[in-house]
């Protein structure tokens, strides 16, 4: 193995789990499995040295591949050339200098504006486990303990509503296989030994971040796993990144009941963040409701849609905002206008309190507190989400005096490069404005030593001038040079002049050579006190940023309302829901105008808590039943709702189960898929639950697959009573007959031999299914749709059905009998039929049939 080789050798020992970028002049290269995984997931080329596979990126392009490996859910682990070796031989010695992870970046370069960045953990025992999570580039931080009696399913929330990028995970739960992770989850796993999660520990840990003496401060008391996930959360970052903690002020402590339960399925099936498709944000409801204006905004909406209120106190006030910038448009569109410049404050304050912000940075926060401050002038105390006035009054005035303090000491477009000599703003340092002028001015400040030398000597032919050789110098025609005083030093005698220097032309020399040098030191210094100023009022701009996030959400709100239509819902915490009119929010979006029918929908948990929706495919089942989901979730997002009225019964969880959806990636099969999910509803939903289930059962044979669809039906009523919509096509479970169950179907109109969907959820079941229509609309061929409409018949005239022959063992289609008799049936008149002429046809029928 060759020296360099084995310094790869040790590098990587260090950092087993991290890509290392292993740096080689101008390129990082990567070598051995590295290089095979990264040169296919980047698309390098992959070569060999010495038989060692390897791959490599130009270094200065390197931010942009560590950004795409990072997406891919991979640590990178950037080694530096530190020296040449002391003896001159053998490799340069190289060092890591930076392990960047997924969860713990925070350069804008590697990060989505729009989305939180979390790194989490998750500690405790099986019985009782803790869950804390924090985004750095915003300080955000919080821990959850989670439900003992479903703790798996409790995680899988937590997960689908924060989609960490990297977890920190006790080793003893990954054994315990109550938790497990897939491929699937796409972050980065850290498993540390049991050793590192220790109560006392962890309480240091967080008591030594936030300068508190206990944990009470969080709502902890004793031994919490919440303060054992925080603080392994805290040791992470302190042992990789220490300088990323200091603005991290305050741990969030919550019940697992603090917002809607929803879990990964029901995020996905209802296309709340990312379609089913590709999982972007077209057709989403973020994508329908975001008319934020800033990053901090779509932030908080999208966290909003995955954390509703859970009770309606919490929805109706924010209901009461959205409605007092709703009836006033002026001051919706004067808003908007104004947050139109608000920078990301969240971000930038984080940056300064990782002493990482520049000059650029203080500028984007200056002018967003004086746009903060316009705001401010704007709206009312009401519509702002603080305790008291007082407090928002303080914090406003002194974010005006940042704002006041940044524009005396900083340039309007200062450099971010420190050594431009560019950041610090004329008057606010006596030195600065000094050094400045005599750099830029340098020429003028000579010229005027040169007259005042003039007026002092009476020599008139006295210049200074300048090479590189002497520098400046004093310069006299030979025949005046008599003439120079003695303080003329003399440097050098040409044939027609004397040069000379003076001990001020020698202090002017080396401060105009000197000033840009010390300029750069000085505003460096300044700059620093400025940062050091910013810095220390971290706490209010988090504040201030969070609230203009928040009002920057409900102008959104309001906003949608006004495009789209939406009203106010009424809301109650009673299990009900009383929805007229209503639309779905994104499908309504996409059909040109005025065409989406809006339905009714009405439960009540006490004498209706179950709605059985029966209609063909196509006729608009899934829409409703997702539209009644996405209003129930709106309203408690605080938002306005798709339709003419609606009365929400606050849902303690929703649960939506869609569709079949294709789980192969997870190595399990549909139907499995399927089971899991409906498991999960079964024992998760309470009364106060919303459950919306869709073709449940389809995964199977029919037997089973209407057993366990009946099955599921009687539990839902029987046990918890959730509300719920559930869609079939199982036409045997219309016949259920119980106080709290009700059919409805999807009307049809049918014109001759077509049909059509009216789109409307009507009183009663279906009354059959019309696949067979549904499939003749989508172009199946005559032939084809003639024969499934036989095959229908007979299926339906022969009794019992299970001695109906297969399909497969009949005579080959083409020359069936059957098609041939369903033709001479077809082409028969019966009036001209008689009664012997009919019976010899059914003989020779009969025959055919049986040949
Ligand atoms: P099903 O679940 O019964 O198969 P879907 O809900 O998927 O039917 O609806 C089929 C199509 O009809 C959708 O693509 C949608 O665009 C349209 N659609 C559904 N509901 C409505 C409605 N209320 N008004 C107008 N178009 C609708």
């Amino acid at each position: 193995m060759t020296p360099m080789f084995r310094q790869y050798a040790e590098l990587k020992s260090q950092h087993p789990d991290a890509v290392l970028f292993f740096r080689v002049g101008d390129f990082y290269e990567m070598f051995r499995s590295d290089a095979v995984e990264v040169s296919r997931m980047l698309n390098l080329t992959l070569t060999q040295r010495n038989g060692i596979p390897m791959c490599g990126v130009p270094f200065h392009a390197s931010r942009s591949y560590i950004g795409r490996l990072l997406k891919l859910g991979r640590k990178v682990a950037v080694s530096e050339q530190i020296e040449l070796n002391p003896d001159g031989k053998g490799p340069a010695r190289r060092e890591v200098v930076e392990v960047v992870t997924p969860g713990t970046v925070v350069d804008d370069v590697y990060l989505d504006d729009k989305s939180n960045n979390y790194l989490a953990a998750l500690a405790g025992t099986a019985d009782s486990a803790g869950f804390a999570y924090i985004d750095l580039s915003t300080g955000e931080f919080r821990a959850v303990r989670l439900d003992p009696d479903a703790p798996q399913d409790a995680l899988r929330r937590e997960l689908a509503r924060t989609s960490p990028r990297e977890i920190i995970v006790q080793e003893s739960l990954l054994e315990t296989e109550i938790f497990t992770f897939s491929a699937d989850d796409r972050m980065v796993i850290n498993r540390l030994p049991d050793w590192n999660f220790d109560h006392r520990k962890a309480a240091e840990s967080l008591n030594r971040c936030f300068g508190t003496v206990n944990l009470k401060a969080f709502g902890i008391e004793g031994e919490d796993v919440r303060a054992l996930a925080a603080g392994a959360v805290l040791d992470y970052i302190e042992d990789n990144h220490a300088t990323l903690l200091p603005h991290v002020h305050s741990l969030e402590c919550r019940g697992a009941d603090d917002s809607v339960g929803l879990d990964e399925s029901t995020i996905r099936n209802l296309e709340l963040v990312g379609n089913i498709r590709d999982g972007g944000r077209a057709y989403t409801l973020l994508e329908t409701l975001d008319h934020t204006k800033t990053s901090a905004g779509a932030r908080s909406l999208r966290r909003r849609l995955l954390q509703p209120f859970p009770k309606a106190a919490e929805a109706e006030s924010c209901h009461a905002r959205v409605e007092s910038l709703y009836r006033d448009q002026s001051l919706l569109s004067s808003m908007r206008r104004v947050l139109t410049g608000v920078g990301d404050i969240e971000r930038l304050a984080a940056r300064c309190g990782m002493r990482r912000a520049n000059a650029k940075d203080l500028i984007a926060i200056r002018n967003s507190l004086h746009r903060a401050a316009e705001l401010r002038r704007l709206v009312g105390d009401e519509l702002l989400d603080c305790c008291s006035a007082s407090v928002i009054e303080s914090l406003f005035e002194r974010g005006a005096e940042l704002a006041d303090f940044l524009s005396r000491s900083l340039l309007d477009d200062p450099s971010t490069v420190l050594t431009e000599g560019r950041m610090i703003r004329e008057g606010w340092d006596e030195e600065v404005d000094r050094l400045r002028r005599i750099r830029d001015e340098g020429k003028g400040f000579l010229d005027d030593y040169a007259a005042e030398e003039r007026a002092a000597t009476g020599i008139p032919s006295l210049r200074i001038k300048h090479n590189r050789i002497l520098g400046y110098f004093i310069e006299i025609g030979r025949n005046q040079a008599s003439g120079a005083p003695e303080r003329f030093r003399r440097r050098q005698s040409l044939t027609q002049v004397e040069r000379f220097s003076t001990e001020k032309l020698e202090d002017l020399d080396a401060e105009i050579s000197s000033a840009g040098e010390r300029l750069i030191e000085r505003e460096r210094e300044l700059f620093t006190d400025v940062l050091k100023t910013v810095k220390d009022a971290v706490d209010d701009l988090l504040t201030l940023g969070r609230l203009i996030s928040d009002l920057d959400l409900v102008q959104s709100f309001a906003h949608s309302a006004t495009e789209y239509g939406y009203v106010k819902p009424r809301m109650t915490d009673e299990p009900v829901s009383r929805i007229s009119g209503g639309r779905h929010p994104v499908v309504e979006r996409y059909l040109s105008d005025g065409n989406f029918v809006p339905n009714d929908i009405e439960l009540d948990g006490q004498s209706v808590s179950f709605m059985l929706v029966t209609g063909p495919n196509m006729a608009g089942k899934s829409t409703v039943l997702r539209q009644a989901a996405l209003i129930t979730l709106m309203a408690q997002c605080g938002a306005f709702v798709p339709a003419d009225s609606a009365l929400i019964g606050t849902a303690d969880r929703i649960f939506c189960r869609v569709g079949a959806s294709d789980n192969l990636a997870r190595g399990e099969s549909t139907f499995l898929v399927e089971m899991n999910e409906t498991a999960n509803i079964l024992r998760g939903a309470s009364e106060r639950s919303l459950v919306i289930m869709d073709e449940v059962g389809r995964g199977t044979g029919n037997a089973d697959g209407l057993a366990i669809a009946r099955a599921v039906c009687e539990h839902l009523l029987e046990n918890t009573a959730p509300r719920t919509l559930f869609a079939t096509h199982y036409m045997e479970l219309t016949n259920f007959v119980h106080p709290r169950f009700r059919n409805l179907s999807m009307a049809v109109t049918e014109t001759g031999d077509t049909i059509v969907f009216p789109k409307i959820l009507q009183e009663g079941p279906a009354e059959a299914s019309y696949g067979i229509h549904v499939a003749a609309l989508a172009g199946l061929p005559e032939t084809v749709i003639r024969r499934a409409r036989f095959l229908m018949e007979s299926a339906s005239s022969a009794s019992p059905p299970s001695r109906q022959p297969p399909v497969r063992e009949t005579a080959p289609l083409l020359f069936d009998p059957r098609e041939m008799i369903l033709d001479a049936v077809e082409g028969l008149d019966v009036n001209e039929l008689t009664p012997l002429k009919a019976l010899q046809l059914i003989a020779r029928w009969k025959e055919d049939l049986d040949s």
